[in-house]
């Protein structure tokens, strides 16, 4: 095969791929009571050539992409066309990194530590930026995943509403492997209730808008129990070649 009849099929396959994943949010959505507008569809673009996330972008609609990782964002940022789409960061974030990636994203949606919190203040400040922030949840309790322990939310939020030159926006969360549809459903409707009690709250400084959950195998069950927002990369661009 040469590399222009790989690289057709695989703008195909985007193409494709994006279309089926619509008609998805908008049934789920529908279940929920909403309307597919609700839910922002992210292509989370990691390890992927900026070839093909420019063709998701100019031709299948795609306008909010998600890098993991600060150096890869970096090094593929001169090549995307981001003129009309924003990116953020949803990768674990070390306080080291960043100075480089503020400047550069719209949202950061891994914020899971007030020292973290901090030093995108201090950054942003230096820049006359506010970045709205998400704050991530370890929902099912693991230890070996980042996030705030649920329990300790409400306290959390209350620092960090606080700090100036961040605005948070909303919750993100990764639930731990299920075997079942049922198992993850759990942690999607604990993280809406969650959403829904802290909105309540009307906490300073604090909005409660998105709700950022759901991945290529559990998105239809993430919009159902009410995310506003879901996170799609290997049933999008493709399975990842590391
Ligand atoms: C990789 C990643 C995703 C997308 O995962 P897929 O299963 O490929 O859809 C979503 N969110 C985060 C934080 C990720 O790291």
């Amino acid at each position: 095969m040469t590399i222009e009849s790989y690289n057709a099929e695989r703008f195909s396959d985007i193409t494709e791929n994006v279309k089926r994943i619509k008609e998805n949010i908008a049934v789920a959505a529908e279940k929920s009571g909403r309307k597919a507008e609700d839910i922002s569809l992210m292509a989370v673009t990691k390890t992927v050539d900026t070839l093909f996330i420019n063709h998701a972008i100019d031709n299948c609609g795609i306008n909010l992409i998600g890098e993991n990782r600060v150096q890869e964002f970096l090094s593929k940022r001169d090549e995307l066309h981001l003129q009309n789409t924003e990116a953020h960061l949803i990768g674990h974030l070390q306080t080291n990194k960043v100075k480089q990636i503020v400047p550069y994203v719209s949202m950061i949606e891994s914020v899971d530590s007030v020292r973290l919190a901090k030093e995108i203040s201090k950054e942003c400040a230096k820049i006359n930026k506010t970045m709205d922030i998400l704050v991530e949840v370890n929902v099912g309790m693991e230890n070996s995943k980042f996030g705030i322990d649920s329990v300790l939310l409400g306290e959390f939020l209350a620092e960090i509403g606080e700090i100036p030159n961040i605005k948070v926006k909303g919750l993100m969360a990764i639930p731990p492997i299920c075997e079942t549809s049922q198992g993850v459903k759990r942690f999607f409707s604990n993280m809406y209730n969650m959403f829904l009690d802290i909105e309540a709250k009307k906490l300073d400084n604090i909005d409660m808008h998105i709700l950022s959950m759901g991945m290529s195998g559990d998105y239809v069950q993430a919009i159902e129990e009410g995310a506003t927002e879901i996170r799609v990369g290997s049933s999008l661009f493709g399975k990842r070649v590391y």
